[in-house]
């Protein structure tokens, strides 16, 4: 049952094959069995059991979608209500939300099952799931490796079949990166496509929730689910929500890719460009175009990323003072010691490197040198991408310039871990839509092709890994104990 597709489960379900109990009861079983991945922070098996005979009931009556009994996980970054939402951090570590984040309001809606919530980096800031207060989460295919971050846990329970599909964010590659790291496909929409009410804010202006799953044919049900526009969220854009299964099997014929020359350079491990040369001579085979293109601000997008969204998680953070909600301090002397060692004892190190560049950015007599430029750099980073994607439909190149790293292996080097988003860093300050495919190997470890496409292609994006889906099978590896 673990390793059916989403279309395979819902016909199961449909055609009374099993229930949505027993499949629930399924992944929980997993779960348990490989809890030494750490890829979950709470399981919740006895709402799960609940909704899954809540689904049942439905089913029996033929009512539901697509959706409907199906189990899924959701990352501990968007709010379920009454249950613990924890980004990850001891901050949170007592917060019981009191709603439904968007997100999990529309899978509520849609009859899913919520299996638990995902372990991920500590309010989303890393690429190694090692800032969580709840541990490290070991990647399936090599258990000394991190599963990449912040949606490490996310990525880890799909890769090892603990979940069907679960949901991620993305706010400089926490999608794509550990999907690449774990061989799993991850899309990250359109900055405003997805509702990010009741989806903790780490960067407002770059966050940006979206599907983790085994195939690009189950993210196009996922997004079906998680798109739309939300009165609720500001940002939100009013958009008509396509279907995305309809154009999975459109012709590839004539589609014309652009290589940007800036992603395959020194710093890209020679095996993975050699994948994905490999992926994008396949989509020559399915009637492609490719041409180089150059996008010269590329380089500059870590620096810009690394001030943008240090400044906006020190004001984001700043709503944790140990007062409302969240983390206290015991004893305190008087207000500015409780705001302090609330503050200092729930936050962990990476959190606060942020915080302190973020308001060092902010500050008066430095905003102008480093926020006020890097907006600057922002903007010449989306030119780039416009220019580029006037003259051709998607761009293409790699996640991450490694496989999968050891644990341990950055922790004591920041700025080695930040240059693990050199390649997705600059997809969100433009705002478009990326998604990570499986594409092959290198010594036993997967490799992710990024495919970046205009906003709002999210269709386009999910047709064009589906396509490439049907004619290599990197996607339907399994990690040797996992099966
Ligand atoms: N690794 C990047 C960071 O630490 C991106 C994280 C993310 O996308 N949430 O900020």
């Amino acid at each position: 049952m673990h390793n059916k597709t989403l279309t395979e489960l819902a016909a199961g379900l449909r055609s009374k094959q099993f229930s949505s109990v027993e499949l629930t009861q399924t992944f929980l079983q997993r779960i348990r069995q490989h809890q030494q991945l750490n890829a979950f922070i709470t399981v919740s098996e006895e709402t799960a059991l609940q909704q899954a005979q809540a689904a049942d009931a439905a089913l029996s009556s033929s009512q539901g979608g697509v959706l409907t009994g199906i189990p899924i996980a959701q990352k501990d970054i968007f709010c379920t209500l009454g249950s613990k939402t924890s980004c990850g951090s001891k901050m949170l570590d007592n917060f019981i939300a009191p709603y439904d984040a968007t997100v999990v309001a529309n899978f509520n809606h849609a009859g899913a099952v919520m299996l638990g919530k995902l372990n991920m980096d500590e309010f989303a800031m890393g690429s190694s799931n090692e800032t969580s207060f709840y541990g490290p989460v070991r990647n399936p295919w090599d258990t000394d490796c991190v599963p990449g971050g912040s949606s490490g846990g996310s990525a880890a329970a799909v890769a090892a079949r603990l979940a069907p599909a679960v949901t991620g964010t993305d706010t400089g590659g926490s999608i794509r990166q550990p999907a690449a790291l774990c061989g799993i496909t991850g899309l990250k929409p359109t900055y405003g496509r997805v509702s990010r009410y009741g989806m903790i804010a780490y960067a407002s202006s770059l966050d940006q929730g979206g599907p983790m799953t085994r195939s690009a044919e189950d993210a196009a049900l996922l997004m079906q689910v998680m798109a739309g526009f939300d009165a609720k969220d500001s940002t939100s854009v009013e958009q008509p929500v396509p279907d995305y299964s309809a154009s999975l099997n459109d012709s590839l014929q004539g589609l014309k890719i652009g290589l940007p020359k800036e992603f395959f350079t020194a710093e890209l491990d020679s095996h993975i460009a050699a994948a994905i040369h490999a992926a994008v001579a396949e989509y020559q085979k399915l009637g492609a175009e490719v041409v180089e293109v150059s996008m010269p601000n590329l380089q500059l997008a870590i620096p810009a990323y690394y001030v943008i969204a240090s400044a906006e998680c020190s004001s984001n953070l700043s709503r944790y003072d140990g007062v409302r909600f969240g983390y206290r301090c015991q004893n305190p002397e008087d207000l500015s010691d409780l705001y302090t060692r609330s503050r200092g004892e729930a936050f962990g190190s990476e959190v606060k490197r942020r915080i302190l560049m973020g308001t060092y950015a902010l500050s008066a007599g430095y905003y102008d040198a480093y926020y006020l430029k890097a907006q600057q750099v922002r903007r010449l980073i989306s030119d780039d991408f416009k220019r580029a994607l006037a003259d051709v439909d998607v761009l293409m190149g790699p996640v991450t310039p490694s496989t999968a790293f050891r644990i341990g292996e950055k922790t004591g080097d920041p700025i080695q871990m930040y240059l693990e988003d050199i390649y997705t860093i600059a997809i969100n300050l433009a705002g478009l839509p990326a998604m990570s495919i499986p594409a092959g190997f290198v010594d036993g470890k997967p490799v992710g092709l990024q495919v970046i496409g205009n906003y709002f292609s999210e269709a386009k994006l999910l047709n064009i890994g589906h396509r490439y889906q049907q004619v290599t099978d990197w996607h339907q590896q399994v990690p040797k104990g996992f099966e």
